[in-house]
């Protein structure tokens, strides 16, 4: 006969699954390596560990460093696309895609031979175009930004750094280029100074995994924010979380995928936000990053978290 498959985390407390997957990260050798570009990122010790997990109403878990804050860096790419998605709907496709790239996040040669139209919204190509829709939509892209998440998280202090931001501009000659090259094709609306100042506070924002797991609720509650409103319809949530799999985690999205089995996006500041529709969010931690950007403990506890736990979308 056949055997039902096995209930899904019974259990009412993430806690004891956390406090397992810590003690399986600080026994592993392999770390990574910060990401170098900027020394405020360069300098971050590669064995700081945190993970959170929200549940839908609120309540959250936590093990590790996850009360400390990090720089948020590419997280917020899927915070910025959901407010421009709220106001423009179907519309914003129009100047990004929603492939997978296949390239490395802040590659130059698609755009070219692509007209200047990003494969998707979290290669810095198209973040940069979604920054630019949003500036156009509220005269104050970051500001926008730093409102939502204070709302979500419940932090009202929560901002960038400053120090970083001003790093990201002395060594944003790539993020220059991408811009510059778009806004040739007609694909950037702001000038192009006012854009990378918007975009470069927007990467140094600073947040600790409970805030981010808390801030990225709204996608397992179906487009609901923490306050009852609607930010997204359910479908406009499902289709953040579908692009969250497929280009999420950079050129990695495949492994991130088989391995997790989650939406998810991760920054180069060593954080990964996960969703699990309809359950709860995560946000790990870790400073070390692979060859391809994401962070080596992150995705090496997330990895146990769905299977210990069964909360994949598989
Ligand atoms: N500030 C980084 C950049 O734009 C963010 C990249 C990332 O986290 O993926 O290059």
């Amino acid at each position: 006969m056949i055997q039902p498959p096995a209930p899904v985390w019974p259990a009412d407390s993430f806690q004891p699954v956390l406090d397992r997957i810590a003690i399986e990260i600080a026994v592993r050798a392999e770390r990574g390596a910060p990401a170098d570009y900027i020394p405020a990122l360069a300098c971050a010790d590669p064995h700081r560990f945190g993970m959170a997990v929200a549940e839908l109403d609120g309540t959250v878990y936590g093990v590790g460093d996850w009360q400390t804050p990090f720089s948020a860096q590419s997280l917020t790419k899927t915070f910025t696309l959901a407010l421009v998605l709220a106001q423009e709907g179907e519309a914003l496709w129009r100047y990004v895609g929603r492939e997978p790239s296949g390239n490395p996040f802040n590659s130059l040669v698609q755009l070219e031979y692509e007209d200047g139209i990003p494969r998707n919204p979290f290669i810095n190509a198209g973040a940069l175009v979604v920054t630019d829709h949003l500036h156009s939509l509220t005269g104050d892209a970051i500001g926008t930004l730093l409102e939502f998440l204070r709302a979500e998280s419940g932090n009202p202090d929560l901002g960038f750094n400053p120090s970083v931001a001003a790093s990201e501009t002395a060594n944003g000659d790539r993020n220059a280029a991408l811009a510059h090259f778009m806004a040739s094709y007609g694909n950037v609306a702001n000038p192009v100074p006012v854009l990378l100042d918007q975009y470069f506070r927007q990467c140094s924002v600073e947040a600790t995994c409970a805030e981010l797991a808390l801030a990225t609720g709204f996608l397992a509650r179906h487009g609901i924010r923490a306050d009852a409103s609607s930010l997204l319809t359910r479908s406009q949530a499902k289709q953040v979380n579908a692009i969250m799999l497929t280009c999420g985690t950079y050129d990695a999205a495949g492994d991130f995928a088989y391995r997790v089995g989650l939406p998810g996006k991760s920054g180069v500041g060593g954080g990964i936000i996960a969703v699990v529709p309809g359950r709860c969010t995560l946000c790990v931690w870790s400073p070390g990053l692979d060859a391809r950007g994401n962070s080596v403990a992150g995705v090496a506890a997330l990895d146990p978290f769905t299977t210990l736990t069964g909360l994949s979308v598989f």
